[in-house]
């Protein structure tokens, strides 16, 4: 249930509800807004103790959380949040681009690729040190070394980077390099990694699993938010149908029908939701017109003779282009592509 305090009730008042909130075995997530300050209860028995909170000193109202996720939902936070980190800013009005190869390969490799981006208008590099591959014996990344390349094109370019994380053996370790930890597709459902990275508190890009529902998707990202993180990005990267001449569909009404379900900013990956260079570009474009806070993009010096997903990366001059195409789209729905230092 959500515990919303008056207009003007003051710091006393709200600590000492959070106090009374915490000793009912509740957890408390208070949330400060604009205009009047909530604090979310979240427990199995809450129900029982909605009378006694009410009866607070500064207490508007106790009202239920109706959605299974609670402080994912718009009901606790009407206000988008706006994840900062770097020089990445998503959500509300801030359009963040996130741009990188699919793997870290060489130093040359990202640093060219940290270079071009960045200059075609990226806001954040990805690259991922930790791959998760359909096969054993497809390459499986660099692992720290891949990292520590990233840190490096974090150093020359100012860029946030963004790497994914496969395992909570390994949060800690990519925590030390990244700005953004990356849970991908096949461990959306990985319950302990979500809480680990929750605790970490790092920025979490949680990326949809292929088979999972809008509601799993939610729910998964209330596991980071519970273990205490509120920046948590959701991203859109297509599900998987009957369809084959895309790799996945890309789903995008899951944009706005999850911005009428959460707070949170909703990032589009048309680059695994497509699987298709040629693509990219113009679903990238789609994406910022169904409103997504953010994209993430692979993008290759030679995509020719990348070690994994070339087949739809673009190059240098392609995002260039697409950044021109989404920059346009941007405009038209009152979005700005800009750095998080000059937002
Ligand atoms: C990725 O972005 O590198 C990736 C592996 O994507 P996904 O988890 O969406 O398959
Ligand atoms: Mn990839």
């Amino acid at each position: 249930m959500i515990v919303v305090m008056k207009k003007g009730a003051t710091k006393e008042q709200i600590e000492h509800m959070i106090m009374r909130v915490e000793q009912l075995g509740l957890k408390s997530h208070p949330i400060y807004g604009t205009e009047r300050t909530v604090i979310a209860a979240i427990g199995e028995k809450r129900d029982e103790f909605r009378q006694s909170l009410e009866s607070g000193a500064g207490v508007a109202e106790v009202v239920p959380i109706l959605a299974p996720y609670k402080v994912a939902s718009l009901e606790v936070k009407p206000e988008p949040t706006v994840v900062r980190i770097g020089s990445l800013a998503v959500g509300n009005c801030h359009l963040g681009m996130i741009a990188g190869p699919c793997s870290v390969e060489n130093e040359q490799q990202m640093l060219s690729t940290a270079r071009a981006v960045k200059a075609a208008g990226a806001t954040a590099l990805r690259g991922g040190a930790f791959k998760p591959r359909t096969s054993p014996y497809s390459f499986q990344g660099l692992k720290e070394d891949g990292l520590k390349i990233l840190a490096a094109a974090r150093d020359e370019t100012g860029l946030a980077v963004v790497t994914e994380v496969v395992a909570a053996v390994d949060v800690e370790l990519v925590a030390g390099y990244a700005d953004v930890l990356q849970i991908g597709a096949r461990n959306m459902q990985n319950y302990r990694l979500l809480e680990a990275a929750g605790k970490e508190g790092k920025p979490v890009l949680l990326k949809r699993g292929p088979s999972a529902s809008m509601d799993e998707l939610l729910l998964a990202a209330e596991y980071i938010l519970n273990a205490g993180n509120p920046n948590v990005m959701l991203c859109e990267r297509g599900i998987r149908t009957f369809e084959t001449h895309t790799r996945f569909s890309l789903t995008l009404a899951s944009v706005p029908y999850l911005h009428e379900r959460t707070h949170l900013p909703v990032v589009v990956d048309p680059s695994h939701g497509t699987g298709h260079t040629v693509l990219v570009p113009r679903m990238a474009a789609a994406a910022v017109a169904a409103g997504a806070d953010g994209l993430i993009v692979e993008v290759h010096p030679d995509p020719e003779t990348a070690l994994s997903d070339g087949y739809q990366s673009l190059t240098f001059a392609q995002f260039e282009e697409m950044m021109t195409l989404c920059r346009k789209v941007a405009e038209a729905v009152g979005k700005r592509i800009v750095p998080n230092e000059e937002s």
